[in-house]
C-alpha cells in the first residue's frame, strides 16, 4: 500500500482527496485540494502531522478563507482546516478568554459583549477566524490583534509539539507579524476591558453601520486587496487617482463602493482576478511609482 493510501486508511473519516475548495474562500474561487483534513481534535492533528512526516506532504492552513485567493489549479498536498472542535470560547477570568483557532471573530465579540468585556469590538466586523486574524495582525478602527492578544498556542508542523507563545515574543506589524509559517495556531488567549454590556452593544452596532456605509456587503470578495499605505494614502485613494478603478477581467471587477475590493461578479475564474490584480499593480507603479503591496494572500497552483 503506496503512504498516500495509508494516510487515507487511517484518517478515513477526516481526510479526503480531490476536494473542490471554492467553498472554502469568500471570492467563491478555487480548484480541488489534493487532500483536505478537517481534524477531529488536537489529538488527531498532532497525530496526523507525525504520521505525514514520512510521506511528507505539503500542508497549508486554511482559516475561514476571507483573506485568501485559491488558484484555479488547486492546492498540492494537504489542506488543513480546523473545524467545531477548534471553534470554542472560555472565560478565564473577568477580562480574558480563551478561544478555539477557528472561532470566527463576530462570535468572539458578541461572547465578550455577553460578558461585559469591551475592547474587542472591532472582531463583530471582522470576517474570518482568530487564527486567520492573529497571522493576518487584523484590525480596525484603531485597534487589532497585536492590541488585544494575551498568547497564543501552536503545533509547530516541524517537530509536532504544541508550544505556548506569548505576546511579547511576536513582533507585530501592519497586516502580519513575524510568527513561523510552521505553526498551526489552536487557540488563543484575548484580553479586553471591562466595560458595560450596553455600552459595547452600542459601539459594535456603531462599527457594523460604519462598515456598511463604506464597504460593499453580499459579494463575493476577500475585502482590502492591497495593503495601505505607510504615507497615509489609502490603496483606494491610489488605485482611483490612478483611474484603475474601471479596470476589469472577465467578470472579476473592482467594488464601486469601495475601490480596494476586487469581486468575483459570478463568473470570474482566478486567474482573472489576478491578471486584474497585476494590472492595477502594473498602472500605479508606471502612473504614481508606487510598488503596492498585497494583503490578500494567494495561494496554490
Ligand atoms: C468583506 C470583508 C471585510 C474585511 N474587513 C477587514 C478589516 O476590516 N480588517 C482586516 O484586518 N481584515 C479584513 N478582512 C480580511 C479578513 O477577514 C481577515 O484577514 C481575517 O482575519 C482572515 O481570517 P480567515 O480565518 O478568513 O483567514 P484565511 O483567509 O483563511 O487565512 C489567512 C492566513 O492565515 C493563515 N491561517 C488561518 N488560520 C490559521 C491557523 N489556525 N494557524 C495558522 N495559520 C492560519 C492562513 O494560512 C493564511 O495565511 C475583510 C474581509 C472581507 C471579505
Amino acid at each position: 500500500m503506496s503512504m498516500n493510501e495509508q494516510l487515507i486508511k487511517k484518517f478515513n473519516k477526516n481526510l479526503s482527496n480531490n476536494i473542490k475548495l471554492s467553498n472554502y474562500s469568500w471570492f467563491n474561487l478555487g480548484g480541488p485540494a489534493e487532500y483536505l483534513f478537517k481534524p477531529e481534535n488536537k489529538a488527531q492533528l498532532i497525530e496526523f502531522l507525525k504520521f505525514n512526516k514520512k510521506d511528507n506532504l505539503k500542508i497549508t492552513i486554511l482559516g475561514a478563507g476571507s483573506n485568501t485567493l485559491i488558484r484555479d489549479k488547486g492546492i498540492k498536498g494537504v489542506v488543513i482546516k480546523l473545524g467545531s472542535s477548534f471553534s470554542n470560547l472560555k472565560l478565564i477570568n473577568k477580562n480574558m478568554i480563551e478561544i478555539g483557532a477557528a472561532t470566527l471573530d463576530r462570535k468572539i465579540s458578541n461572547f465578550a459583549k455577553d460578558n461585559g468585556i469591551g475592547n474587542l469590538e472591532f472582531l463583530s466586523c471582522i470576517p474570518g477566524s482568530i487564527g486567520g486574524a492573529v497571522i493576518m495582525n487584523s484590525g480596525c478602527y484603531g485597534n487589532d490583534i497585536s492590541k488585544v492578544l494575551v498568547s497564543l498556542k501552536a503545533i509547530d508542523i516541524n517537530d509536532c509539539i504544541e508550544k505556548e507563545i506569548k505576546r511579547e515574543e511576536i513582533e507585530f506589524f501592519y497586516r502580519g507579524n513575524n510568527l513561523s509559517t510552521s505553526l498551526i495556531i489552536t487557540s488563543v488567549i484575548l484580553k479586553g476591558l471591562p466595560n458595560l454590556k450596553e455600552k459595547i452593544e452600542k459601539k459594535q452596532n456603531e462599527m457594523i453601520e460604519r462598515k456598511k456605509i463604506s464597504q460593499p456587503s453580499q459579494i463575493k470578495t476577500c475585502g482590502s486587496t492591497f495593503k495601505n499605505l505607510s504615507s497615509e494614502k489609502k490603496a483606494w485613494q491610489i488605485i482611483k487617482e490612478t483611474g484603475c478603478d474601471l479596470f476589469k477581467e472577465g467578470d472579476a471587477v473592482i467594488s464601486k463602493k469601495h475601490c480596494n475590493f476586487f469581486v468575483n461578479n459570478g463568473k470570474a475564474k482566478s486567474s482573472d482576478i489576478e491578471k486584474l490584480i497585476n494590472k492595477v499593480k502594473k498602472k500605479v507603479s508606471e502612473k504614481a511609482g508606487v510598488d503596492l503591496e498585497l494583503e490578500i494572500k494567494i495561494i496554490g497552483d
